[in-house]
């Protein structure tokens, strides 16, 4: 069921994480949305509330510890209590390795991994005295295959499929009652190429997308299913590309 459940995402303010938001919120969800761009995040928020939706906002960075404990507490404050946190802040800096982009292979640990880590750290203490909670998070393709290219963000999404599974685990030996959802994008066209600062990456990921990329509503109804299922159900190991996608 979605209906009244308290959603916080992370990376709502474009692409996969604000088309979820606007999804969960005409299916009758409570959402609480987090990302650096404060401007974004409040006008997507009153356009929620314009529908008649129920959104809060709150401006936060994920690899900050204490931005992702204060997204927990402005849902609390604003709703009562959080069920689903939707780990979805990411940024894709393709390139070689042989290019040392060592600055972007930080931020891309950074913000994929460590934002996870910190979003899960922060909501887990209310999931586990609640006795129920939900976390979905996003890989990628890029985290199930290798791709040139992609060695670092790769392997940023390698580790949320590794983590996630084993939380999947954990969570059904401690009988802890925490649902656990990962999905696996394939090229969604979202603001997310905007990262890639190598100009041959660039060219060849555009040229990529312009064939193949699908929208981010696609994703959002991916998550809102997973939300929806019923509450003994993880759903998980779920690819979302098009037909026409060969790799
Ligand atoms: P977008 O670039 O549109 O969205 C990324 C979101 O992450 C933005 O809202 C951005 O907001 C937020 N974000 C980035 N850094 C931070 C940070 N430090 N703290 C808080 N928020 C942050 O791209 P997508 O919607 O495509 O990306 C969403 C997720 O989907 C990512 O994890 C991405 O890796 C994954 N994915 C995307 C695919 C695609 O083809 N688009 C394919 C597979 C996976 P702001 O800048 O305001 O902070």
């Amino acid at each position: 069921m979605i209906e009244n459940k308290v959603v916080v995402i992370t990376g709502a303010s474009s692409g996969i994480g604000e088309a979820s938001a606007r999804l969960l919120a005409r299916q009758g969800a409570k959402v609480v949305l987090g990302a650096r761009r404060e401007d974004r995040l409040k006008a997507i928020a009153e356009s929620i509330e314009a529908e008649g939706g129920s959104a809060a906002f709150v401006a936060m960075d994920v690899t900050r510890p204490t931005d992702n404990d204060a997204i927990i507490r402005r849902a609390e404050d604003r709703f009562g209590r959080v069920d689903v946190i939707f780990l979805n802040a990411g940024l894709m800096p393709t390139s070689p390795v042989s290019a040392l982009k060592t600055d972007e292979w930080n931020a891309a640990i950074d913000i994929n991994i460590k934002g996870v880590l910190n979003g899960v750290a922060a909501s887990m203490p209310l999931f586990l005295e609640q006795k129920s909670g939900q976390v979905i998070a996003v890989s990628s393709v890029a985290g199930l295959k290798a791709y040139p290219g992609s060695a670092i963000y790769g392997g940023t999404k390698w580790f949320v499929r590794d983590f996630m599974e084993v939380l999947r685990m954990e969570s059904a030996m401690e009988g802890s009652n925490i649902r656990t959802s990962t999905i696996y994008p394939a090229a969604i066209n979202t603001e997310l190429l905007g990262g890639i600062s190598d100009p041959t990456a660039a060219a060849a990921m555009k040229n990529l997308y312009s064939q193949h990329a699908i929208s981010p509503e696609r994703v959002a109804s991916v998550v809102s299913f997973a939300i929806d299922a019923p509450e003994d159900t993880n759903i998980n190991e779920f690819t979302i590309g098009p037909t026409s996608q060969p790799w």
